[in-house]
């Protein structure tokens, strides 16, 4: 059946190869003379952390990317552009802004499909959003939940995001969209869910068994809430992350109603729950983590616990507030990072409105500033999700760059003195189209198309499975 879906997206989803890379005046086919791959050439602007975490903007420098691998970032005039395989020209037409990939961490592909099925506006408590969507879930076949992630991924890498933890109830559709996309993809499978409740961690080893390596995406573990577990779940997902390495991923404390139903079925709450099991570790994300005690929020930044902040999600649903300046004021804000969720919670899935809502959610206590949000977005989403090596724009890092078009409304004016008025503004005026993006070094986006997939085929697909889906909800 995969093998099904798999051809059918190469036969209608496959976008027709870019002719050659002349077309596109700023890259440069070299002709593959000399060993080094790609020379991203001549930034005006390019923004990172450093090793000690601190913010950088970097003025007119270049970055060398071999096999996948950032190998040298270094000032524009010490590279020879006629040594390379392909040479980005960032600094023609006004340039190019570069940041590193965005890490989105935590989001839901396969519900793509529902965009327009709940209005977000309609004002439904978390509560009744998570009741009245298995309905709409269990009538989606696999097919439908692969090209339904594959619409959700395209937009994501459109908005700069390069990495993804899904969190869902099936591996195989997440697994092909993310080869489809060439997304870096973590595929947490729920062993406890709220839409398949056949699922239990015996689900992970069978997946394990049948897994084929190298799959693009990596294996994880979720459960949809705490209290749909048991201790005995619980210590079978602590066994097989130890035995395997996986990373350990559940919604925690996101409504008031979840809280007190965790302590009433099993008599602790969620936080305790984990504890009791050995599950809070820097292994274990916990995405919205809203009603937790003072003494939980110490608990989870000295277990070094990702947490991942989805402020619109929240506002939508009603769900209450995060409660950031604790988790900063406890010394954990490396730990937390942002996420979209999925499109039945959040009206665009990019990072940057999310940044925005971050730092307007906050503003009554404190201003969240500008680099902490860049650091959601990229080094601390790296931790959270235990990828050292993406979020940052250094040797030795994975090559995962988004490239902004500077001469852009979103962009000017700003302050050429103080280049770090640019970041305030891809912020502030944010929640736009990347013009390029990298992934392990291979252009995914370029010259603002999709390089894999063709959109135009990929939306008349997505609109005939959404009308065959309503027409099965109403039978
Ligand atoms: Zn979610």
């Amino acid at each position: 059946m995969h093998k099904k879906i798999i051809s059918k997206i190469k036969k209608s989803l496959y976008a027709i190869p870019f002719q050659d890379d002349i077309q596109h005046t700023r890259h440069k086919a070299n002709g593959g003379k000399k060993q080094k791959d790609i020379l991203i050439h001549n930034i005006p602007f390019l923004f990172t952390c450093d090793e000690t975490e601190k913010l950088q903007c970097l003025q007119n420098h270049s970055i060398i990317i071999s096999k996948g691998i950032i190998q040298e970032v270094i000032p524009a005039k010490k590279a020879v552009p006629s040594s390379y395989n392909l040479v980005y020209e960032a600094g023609m037409r006004g340039g190019i802004v570069v940041t590193p990939g965005l890490i989105n961490a935590h989001a839901h592909p396969p519900m793509y499909l529902m965009r327009s099925a709940m209005m977000l506006d309609e004002g439904e408590s978390i509560d009744e959003t998570i009741a009245a969507m298995p309905k709409w879930e269990r009538s989606m076949t696999d097919e439908d939940y692969t090209f339904s992630a594959i619409g959700d991924i395209t937009e994501q890498q459109k908005a700069g995001i390069t990495t993804t933890l899904s969190h869902f109830a099936v591996y195989w559709p997440i697994e092909m969209a993310a080869q489809a996309t060439k997304h870096n993809m973590i595929n947490a499978i729920s062993v406890a869910s709220n839409t398949h409740p056949e699922n239990s961690p015996a689900l992970i080893r069978d997946i394990l068994k049948k897994q084929e390596a190298p799959a693009q995406s990596q294996l994880a573990i979720a459960l949809h809430y705490v209290h749909r577990a048991n201790s005995k779940i619980l210590k079978e997902i602590k066994r097989l992350q130890t035995e395997h390495n996986l990373l350990f991923t559940c919604h925690m404390a996101e409504s008031e109603k979840v809280a007190k139903k965790c302590l009433s079925l099993h008599g602790k709450r969620e936080v305790e729950m984990l504890g009791s099991c050995g599950l809070l570790t820097h292994k274990t994300v916990a995405s919205h983590s809203i009603y937790v005690t003072d003494s939980e929020i110490k608990r989870l930044v000295k277990s070094k616990v990702g947490i991942v902040h989805l402020p619109t999600s929240n506002a939508i649903h009603k769900s209450g507030t995060f409660p950031l300046w604790k988790f900063v004021d406890a010394a954990g804000n490396s730990y937390v990072s942002l996420g979209t969720d999925g499109v039945v919670s959040k009206s665009r899935l990019d990072l940057l409105s999310e940044a925005y809502q971050t730092r307007i959610t906050h503003l009554y206590s404190r201003t969240v500033k500008f680099g902490s949000l860049f650091k959601m977005m990229t080094t601390n989403a790296a931790r959270t999700i235990n990828m050292p090596d993406r979020g940052k724009i250094l040797p030795g890092m994975k090559a995962d760059l988004a490239f902004w078009k500077l001469k852009d409304r979103g962009f000017i004016p700003f302050d050429q003195k103080n280049p770090m008025t640019l970041l305030g503004n891809l912020i502030t005026h944010g929640g736009r189209a990347v013009r390029d993006l990298m992934i392990n070094g291979e252009f995914v986006v370029k010259s603002r198309r999709h390089a894999k997939i063709n959109e135009s085929r990929l939306l008349a697909v997505l609109q005939k499975k959404h009308m065959a889906m309503r027409r099965r909800m109403r039978t």
